[in-house]
């Protein structure tokens, strides 16, 4: 499927280092994008939909990089059917799971726990609930797995390892693992602050800076935070990156975001939403973090949505997140609510507001045009101008 966005109010980039496109025009061939910011009437006459954006503002799909995903577009923990698919009603068209934990009676000796990352990893390969991409099977490291483990799954396709919920007496015993799956190129993450579930225990700055993950996960808590003098050490003297998570302490992630962004750290951050835990599902989280940190920690809401979008699929190194030829065709408009006191998205994220989605095209595919199920109406109307294609894209489409 070829399909032009028109009239679009502003281009949001993703990319950290130019985070605004000129131009009002995107073009997707498949599951590609093919061009930003201009398009020819004769490109444009030539693709199977149009899609006129009534001015609003164009994102990368949102790429949470902490879900807990189990399998099937279920949440055990919430006992919850078809979160996923609500999720992409709040923008996300990327998800990457933060392991299998919450699967019940999850395994422990080396077999199972092999066994279980390359299923969930394989089940989610052809599976895009509503219509998103989700990146499961992290393995989780347990004292029972060796190196050759970690190299037999990575042969089967698993490149994420996770560290936190396993049986070790302290946090610092599992280096030789994490510099292991290192060694297969997996991306390591290790859990961060106080114990999230019984039996695992605190982990903080001494133990990020020997252990050398690629990833903090929920630097500011997951819920709970770390020592505050804790943040500026990891900034400086490592190049982890800094999952702040919607789930987790709000004002460690805005000391979080101050910190980074004075000490030149700003791309090592990253937006997830940790859900869902015992807080909850949260469709919209990912959008109320973006806002939180425009809002309450001053941050321009264009680089918010880079940490939401380019950053995490810089350091996650996928092909998604930003607004450019060759990425994933994974685009999201979101406008002003309707009925508030601003004119923009990006006015409103600034004012705090939620942004209103008003359509979401994840790998090549509208899977709504109009009306997000979740957040409030946008105050512009997206909506589609031309389709040969017998499809109606005002429905969610699965
Ligand atoms: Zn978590």
């Amino acid at each position: 499927m070829r399909i032009a966005i028109v009239n679009i109010g502003s281009i949001v980039s993703g990319d950290l280092d130019h985070p605004l496109v000129a131009g009002d025009t995107i073009v997707l061939e498949g599951d590609r994008i093919v061009a930003v910011g201009t398009a020819s009437a004769r490109d444009v006459e030539a693709c199977d939909v149009v899609i006129d954006a009534d001015r609003t503002t164009a994102i990368p799909g949102l790429i949470d990089s902490h879900v807990h995903i189990t399998f099937g577009d279920y949440t055990p923990r919430q006992q919850t059917i078809g979160y996923l698919e609500s999720y992409v009603h709040g923008g996300v068209t990327t998800a990457i799971s933060a392991s299998e934990v919450h699967v019940p009676g999850r395994p422990r000796d080396a077999d199972g726990v092999k066994a279980l990352a390359v299923a969930a990893h394989k089940c989610f390969a052809h599976y895009r609930p509503g219509g998103m991409r989700v990146h499961a099977g992290s393995v989780i490291l347990e004292p029972t797995l060796t190196g050759n483990d970690l190299g037999e799954i990575a042969k089967q396709g698993v490149w994420l390892a996770k560290a936190g919920f396993g049986a070790f007496a302290t946090a610092f015993e599992y280096a030789p693992l994490i510099a292991a799956a290192r060694a297969h190129d997996m991306i390591t993450t290790v859990h961060t602050g106080g114990a999230s579930i019984p039996g695992s225990g605190a982990i903080t700055g001494d133990h990020l800076l020997a252990l050398k993950p690629h990833v903090s996960f929920h630097v500011n808590g997951g819920p709970t935070a770390m020592p505050d003098r804790d943040f500026s050490r990891i900034i400086v003297e490592s190049d982890i990156a800094l999952q702040i998570c919607t789930a987790g302490n709000l004002r460690t992630a805005l000391l979080c975001a101050s910190l980074a962004e004075r000490h030149g750290a700003f791309a090592r951050l990253l937006i997830a939403t940790d859900t869902p835990t015992g807080s909850g599902v949260m469709p919209l989280g990912m959008l109320y973090t973006i806002a939180h940190l425009a809002s309450l920690g001053g941050v321009a809401p264009e680089r918010a949505i880079a940490a939401a979008t380019g950053s995490n699929a810089r350091v996650y190194r996928l092909d998604t997140g930003v607004l450019a030829a060759g990425k994933a065709a994974d685009i999201v408009l979101i406008d002003a609510p309707e009925g508030g006191t601003q004119a923009t998205a990006l006015d409103a994220i600034r004012n705090g507001d939620i942004a209103a989605v008003g359509a979401v095209i994840a790998g090549g595919e509208p899977r709504f045009v109009g009306r997000s199920r979740n957040t409030p109406a946008t105050t512009r109307k997206v909506r589609v101008a031309k389709s040969a294609v017998a499809r109606d894209f005002s429905a969610s489409a699965h």
